[in-house]
C-alpha cells in the first residue's frame, strides 16, 4: 500500500509521513502543487492526502487535473478550519473526504484506511481469507486467530494482496505498491516476500498464476 502526502507546510508533511511509514505505508511526498501533480499522474497510489493551499498549483486545481486524466485514486483533502468554501471546493473537484486543520494524525490515518478499504469495496475494517485476517485498524494479521509477525513488506505485499481478494495481481504491480519511489526496485523479491508470507502463514492463501502474477 502506497501513499502520496502533498503538503507544503515541512513539520507536518514529516509528521503525515513518519504517521503513514509507522502505519506500515510506503509513502511518497511532494512539498508543492506541480510536483504533487506530476507523482500522482506518474505513479499509481493507493490514496493521496492533498493540501489545500500549496504553491506552483493549489491542491484543487491539482485534484481538478488528475480526474480529467482519469487518475481516480481516492483522495483525503486538507483543509484550513472554517473555510466551509474550501471544503465544498475540494468535494466538487473530486476529493473522496476531508480533515480540516489541525487535526489529529489518528484521523487522517483513520479516513485514510477507510478510503483505501472502499476503493478496494471491503466494508468492514478486518478482511478474512481462511484462517487469515488482515485487521486494516491495527496493522496487524492473524493466522487462526494468533497475530503473526511481518516485516512492514511482508504487511504491505499480504495487505495489497488481500484488498484485492481474487484478483490476479501482477509482479510489476505489487511492486509499485510496495516500495517508494526512491527504492530500488527489484522484482527477485517479490517471490522471496511471497515465500516468507506462505511460510509464516502456514498455508497457501498467496497462489502463483503463472506467467500473470499472484492471486489471494
Ligand atoms: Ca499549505
Amino acid at each position: 500500500m502506497r501513499i502520496l502526502v502533498v503538503e507544503d507546510d515541512a513539520d507536518l508533511n514529516r509528521q503525515l509521513v513518519d504517521t503513514l511509514i509507522d502505519a506500515g505505508y510506503a509513502v511518497d511526498t511532494a512539498i508543492d502543487g506541480e510536483e504533487g501533480h506530476f507523482l500522482g499522474d506518474t505513479e499509481p497510489y493507493d490514496a493521496v492526502v492533498l493540501d489545500i493551499g500549496l504553491p506552483e498549483m493549489d491542491g484543487i486545481t491539482v485534484l481538478e487535473n488528475w480526474r480529467k486524466e482519469g487518475r481516480n485514486m481516492p483522495v483525503l483533502m486538507l483543509t484550513a478550519r472554517d473555510r466551509w468554501s474550501d471544503k465544498v471546493a475540494g468535494i466538487d473537484a473530486g476529493a473522496d473526504d476531508y480533515v480540516a486543520k489541525p487535526f489529529h494524525t489518528e484521523e487522517v490515518l483513520a479516513r485514510l484506511r477507510a478510503l483505501i478499504r472502499r476503493a478496494a469495496g471491503h466494508a468492514s475494517s478486518e478482511i478474512t481469507i481462511g484462517d487469515v485476517i488482515l485487521d486494516t485498524k491495527q496493522s496487524r494479521v492473524t493466522y487462526e486467530g494468533k497475530p503473526v509477525k511481518l516485516t512492514s513488506h511482508e504487511f504491505r505485499l499480504l495487505s495489497y494482496l488481500m484488498h484485492h481478494q481474487g484478483e490476479v495481481v501482477s509482479r510489476t504491480e505489487l511492486i509499485e505498491h510496495l516500495y517508494d519511489q526512491d527504492f530500488d526496485k527489484d522484482s527477485n523479491t517479490i517471490e522471496v516476500f511471497i515465500g516468507r508470507l506462505r511460510k509464516k502463514l502456514y498455508s497457501d492463501i498467496v497462489e502463483t498464476v503463472r506467467g500473470l502474477g499472484y492471486r489471494a
